[in-house]
Formats: structure tokens, sequence, C-alpha cells
């Protein structure tokens, strides 16, 4: 039975652009403790959510009780070279790119479970899991033989590079492991420690989220940090350094996904979004998640780094917006794009502010604008 089902696994998901089935050999994870040393040490930052349901990743089974297997595929995805950027853009990472991946890999997984209730024909419970579960997904994709732990913390497969989403179906069969164990390729590389921007992968395979622009840019609801501001360069939403310095996806062979899909996105017209005009654009993406102030909260730093004088208006707009965290991004970006002539503006912002925090914020930056 095992041996048809994962037939059947196979080729629907070959479909649907899932590589896989690759089948864990047990539903406990080897990382567990580790990850919870990592949650104690604080550097998953503001993640909260992780430390609230840690005692669940210690087996699948918390989560689905009639669990007997774990199936876990890998949903390739690319990006284009930046190359349409203008001088007024900002960087996407390459994940981000297209309709949200959750949404992709829910419904790629449901297809197949669809599938697999067709050709047994019979009613077949599979929970699907993508990225959002209390589930140690990277360590179970490991387990299965989809990959190795580079010291970038991704999974990466030789032939795929880092460059996929994971995602699982629990099923409530057993069904024979596919434990290849993919050999450590990294060995003595350590081209993506090197090349970090913010020196967040502070030892290989360890991680301080709080320093880390992918985390930054969409998990992290509060201000960025200063010193890190000018670091973000033109990232408006992610960060691929460490993946695009990678051999492994440098020589990857298998790409999905249109690489005409752009990395670049105009920072002007980001900036100018109100909250109808955010749900409209962004619907069913990535961005829909993240939410209009956060990405517009990344947008005004890289305005301010790319000293984008056409952003002016929108950031002295933003400098009246409701949401305090967006007032001080723009006073921050307003010093760098118009320097002196922006001082007058972010004072008469800083004489008004309400809230603490942004107002000893815009206090640097009105600081800064004065002294350019
Ligand atoms: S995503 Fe960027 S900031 Fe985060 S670890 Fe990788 S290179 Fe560093
Ligand atoms: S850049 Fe080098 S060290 Fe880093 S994950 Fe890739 S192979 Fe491993």
């Amino acid at each position: 039975m095992g041996v048809d089902i994962l037939t059947i696994l196979r080729r629907h998901g070959r479909v649907h652009g899932l590589i896989g089935p690759f089948v864990a050999p047990k539903l406990t994870p080897d990382t567990w403790e580790p990850f919870c040393e990592w949650l104690d040490a604080g550097l998953a930052g503001d993640m909260v959510y992780l430390n609230r349901r840690r005692n669940e990743r210690r087996d699948v089974r918390c989560l689905n009780p009639r669990a007997r297997s774990l199936v876990v595929y890998a949903l390739p995805y690319s990006g284009a070279p930046p190359g349409t950027e203008t001088v007024h853009s900002g960087l996407l990472s390459a994940h981000a790119t297209g309709e949200d991946y959750h949404h992709r890999c829910r419904n790629a997984l449901e297809k197949v479970v669809e599938a697999l209730r067709t050709e047994l024909r019979t009613h077949v419970e599979g929970w699907i899991h993508v990225d959002t579960a209390p589930i140690l997904e990277r360590d179970f994709a490991r387990q299965a033989g989809l990959g190795w732990v580079g010291k970038n913390t991704l999974l990466i497969n030789p032939d795929l590079g880092s460059r996929f989403h994971i995602c699982e179906i629990a099923l409530p069969f057993d069904l024979p492991a596919t434990p290849v164990v993919v050999p450590d390729g990294c060995g003595a590389c350590t081209r993506c420690l090197d090349s970090c921007p913010t020196g967040a992968l502070v030892a290989p395979r360890v991680l301080d989220a709080r320093r880390c622009f992918s985390y930054l840019t969409i998990e992290y609801k509060g201000s960025i940090p200063r010193e890190l501001r000018p670091v973000l360069g033109t990232r408006i939403f992610g960060c691929d350094t460490c993946q695009d310095v990678c051999p492994w996806n440098q020589k990857a062979t298998v790409r999905s996904f249109s690489d005409a899909e752009t990395l670049a996105m105009d920072a002007v017209d980001i900036l100018d979004l109100d909250q109808g005009g955010f749900r409209t654009r962004f619907r069913n993406t990535p961005f829909e998640r993240t939410g209009r102030t956060r990405l517009i909260r990344n947008t005004a730093v890289v305005a301010g780094n790319l000293k984008t004088q056409k952003a002016t208006d929108s950031l002295l707009r933003l400098l009246k917006d409701t949401e305090p965290l967006l007032r001080e991004h723009a006073a921050w970006a307003l010093a760098r794009v118009r320097g002196r002539e922006a001082a007058e503006s972010i004072r008469v912002a800083y004489e008004k502010e309400t809230d603490a925090r942004t107002r000893s914020d815009m206090a640097l930056s009105l600081r800064d604008a004065r002294e350019t």
C-alpha cells in the first residue's frame, strides 16, 4: 500500500509543481532542544508565537493526533536578477514575487490530497501545513532527505539550492521513509556568514533574528534600529544576500515560476498607498500579511537610502500619518533625502508628536537634518 501511495503522491505532486514526496522517518524532530535554547537566548526577537507553542513542536501528533506519517514537499521559486528597477526602486526577496507562497503551497497540497482520495476511492484525512503551524519543518525536511541545513540556516538541496518553500501533509497511515541523508555540502565555505550585512549569522547555522533584515522587514512590527537603517540599502521586503552568495544557488538546476518576475518595486508608488490602495494592490500577495504599515516603514528607509528626491512630497505626507511608526521613519528618511531643507518640517512634526518613542527618534532625525 505504501509504495502505491508514494507513487500517487509523486505523480500528483509533480503536476502541481511540487518536488517530492519526502517522508520523514519519525514524527519527532531532532532539533527541538536547540530550538528552545535559541528561543531562550532571545534570538527569535519578537516572534512570541514561536515561544507560545514551543511544546507542540515536540511531536507532529500534538497538532494532528491521528497522524502516522509526515510527507514533505518542496515548491521551488526563482526570481529574475534586478534589471527593471529604476533609481526609485527597492528590492524584494525572490520568495515574495507573485502570489503568496502560503496560498500556492496550500492549493497544490489540497489538490494532491484530493487526488489521493480519488485514486484510493475513499476519504483520506490529510492535514496540510505551510510555514505557520507549530512544526519544525526544516528538521523534518532534513530527516526526510530533502537537503542539509546550510550555515545560512536554510535547507539546501544539491539540485534546488535553497530557493524553495517547504510544505507538508500529515497522513493517518504508515508510509516508508525516504531518509537518504544528504551530506553537508557547506564544507569550509563561509560566504554567507561573511556577506551578511548585519552580522545576523552569529555562528554557522545560528541566526540572531533581531539583526536579520528578513525578520526586520517582514515579521518585526517595531522601529527598525537606527544603526541598521543605512545598512538596509534598497531592501523593501526581505533579504536574499546569504542565499545569493551561496554557490549551491548559483549552480541550482531546478527552477520554477517565471524568471521574468521582477524583483523591483517603485519606492515612491508604495509610499503613497493608503489602506484601501494597499489592499487593492497587494491582495493575495505576501505583502498582505505584512500589512501597509510595515511595508511603508521599510520603503521610507529605502527612499532615505536612495536619497530619492521624488519621494519628498510622499515623505512629508507621511509625517502626518496616523501611524507613529511611519511618522518616525518618514522623518528619518526626510533628513537623509533633503538634509537641512527638511529640518523645519521635521521640527514642526516633532513639536506636535505625542508618541514618546516616535518623538525621541524624531529628535535624532532633526539633529541629523540640521547637521547635514
Ligand atoms: S537574510 Fe540577510 S540579514 Fe538575514 S542572515 Fe541572511 S544576509 Fe543576513
Ligand atoms: S554560502 Fe557556503 S557556507 Fe553558506 S550555506 Fe552556502 S555553501 Fe554553506
